[in-house]
């Protein structure tokens, strides 16, 4: 495979996960077509050394594992994220407006509004029902054109371009038809449940976001998509350990909820990764001391986006550390712990990228500027090991379509690759 092709794969499976659900539900398809057996947390586990297994925790985390022969050589991770700024329908959300019908909704993590207005939406997530005395869960995608978010006409504000402060409760309910004046409601339910064939009163709640509808594109050696920040980390791991031949102690790691602050039950900050190598290595014979002689051994990738230099916005960037779209992959370093890579963390994977022919950058934020964060900080805390904060460059982060390096994204799955392989 090369550059191109993995990144036709990479937006294949952007368009399949319009929401976390579907990320995770794509990723243990590919884990279970490349040998993977499932594990369930509240089942007993069967596991053996040389093979391979994955554990997911409310369908949107998901850890995967191979075995080697000796765990307290220690565990080399990759962690990413499976949510996407986006937009979830909250309860009694349907409203009558103006001759329209539309819906109520709440951001979820920090996306660029005005991005979300004049596109084509649909929505996808998880509903819970009743049927046959039992509760059950179904993830349900629309896969069509549903609903738009309008802006306002320039002749009603001129200065729209000068800068708008978009409220997100006043300005942001998207539509999605004309209705008369006697229109019922239950527009929603009605929906869900034909979508699903169940009866709409079994319904009992709803976990729904939008999502674009565009598919992604490829720009000459660039291509464009929503959700790379962080979909493109989870592909490029996700790749490099199924492809990888060794049989040494991997571990992948989707986190969920990084875009609202990690701490869930699914997020970096909640015990899932630590619980699930401890009881690795429960199973496989060893103490509590050999266990923590496995974490001392361990390395932590923290694999989420970064910035490229903006050519039009070149005032926002680091003096002396420019950032290159397809310029390989970029350590991103921050002197307020904001990114986990440090002196201890760093030379490993720089060694290892110089190994294979691959490029690695340096990212610094601006003294002026916040920059974001991860899970790394977070994930290399709970567990006390070695971690560094890497991720390919990318601009429009955040916004709906955001826009990346096609070579970047075959660098990253090559460098994981060999992290995994050697
Ligand atoms: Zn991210």
């Amino acid at each position: 495979m090369n550059s191109l092709e993995f990144c036709k794969d990479l937006i294949n499976f952007i368009d399949r996960s319009p929401l976390n659900y579907f990320a995770v539900e794509n990723a243990k398809k590919i884990l279970n077509e490349n040998g993977f057996k499932e594990l369930k947390e509240n089942e007993k586990w069967e596991v053996e050394k040389n093979n391979k297994y994955y554990v997911s925790r409310n369908d949107t985390a998901l850890i995967a594992f191979t075995v080697g022969d000796d765990l307290t050589q220690g565990f080399d991770i990759i962690g990413s994220h499976t949510d996407s700024p986006t937009f979830k329908l909250k309860s009694n959300s349907e409203m009558i407006d103006s001759g329209y019908l539309k819906l109520n909704i709440e951001p979820y993590g920090g996306m660029i509004y005005s991005t979300w207005t004049d596109r084509t939406l649909s929505l996808a997530g998880k509903v819970s029902y009743k049927e046959d005395g039992k509760i059950k869960t179904s993830l349900v995608n629309f896969d069509r054109d549903l609903l738009t978010i309008p802006n306002a006409a320039i002749h009603m504000n001129r200065e729209v371009n000068k800068g708008f402060e978009i409220n997100p409760q006043n300005h942001l309910y998207p539509i999605i038809q004309t209705i008369e004046e006697n229109f019922e409601g239950g527009y929603l339910e009605k929906l869900l449940a034909e979508e699903l064939g169940i009866d709409k009163d079994s319904i009992l709640d709803f976990d729904l976001g939008l999502y674009d509808r565009q598919k992604g594109a490829i720009i000459n050696n660039m291509y464009q998509i929503g959700r790379i920040d962080n979909l493109g980390s989870v592909h490029a791991s996700l790749m490099a350990m199924c492809h990888s031949k060794a049989n040494k102690n991997n571990v992948l790691v989707l986190n969920d909820n990084e875009e609202i602050g990690s701490r869930t039950p699914t997020g970096a900050f909640s015990p899932f990764l630590r619980d699930t190598l401890k009881r690795l290595c429960e199973k496989c014979g060893l103490d509590e001391e050999d266990f923590y002689i496995a974490l001392a051994n361990s390395y932590l990738i923290s694999a989420d986006q970064a910035h490229a230099v903006h050519p039009n916005f070149k005032e926002y960037h680091d003096p002396t550390n420019p950032i290159k779209m397809n310029g390989g992959l970029v350590i991103k370093t921050a002197a307020n712990g904001a990114y986990s890579s440090n002196i201890a963390s760093n030379a490993r994977l720089i060694d290892l990228a110089n190994s294979i022919g691959s490029k690695i950058q340096k990212f610094h934020n601006r003294n002026d500027k916040q920059g974001g964060s991860t899970i790394g900080p977070i994930a290399s805390t709970g567990l006390g090991i070695v971690s560094i904060d890497v991720g390919e460059p990318i601009l429009a982060m955040h916004s709906i379509r955001e826009l990346g390096g096609i070579e970047d994204h075959y660098d990253a799955y090559k460098i994981y690759k060999a992290f995994y392989e050697l």
